[in-house]
């Protein structure tokens, strides 16, 4: 199943879940975390800091994938 969430909801994604963005179509893993915006390795979606957004565009927008 693949939904439109966005942060204000990211408390219900789980843990191992891979994130796209709904608008530029990066993906963050949370097994490799984000070197662009320095998020360690093993970062759950929901462990992101407040501010964050998509490193390509720094869209708010994002689909879920996974459980
Ligand atoms: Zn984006």
């Amino acid at each position: 199943m693949t939904s439109f969430e966005n942060f204000s909801v990211r408390k219900d994604i789980a843990d191992g879940a891979r994130m796209e963005c709904g608008i530029c179509w990066i993906v963050y893993d949370p097994a490799e975390g984000d070197e662009a915006t320095q998020i360690a390795a093993g970062t759950p979606f929901a462990g992101l800091p407040e501010n964050w957004r998509c490193r390509k565009l720094r869209c708010a927008q994002i689909e879920v994938h996974g459980d």
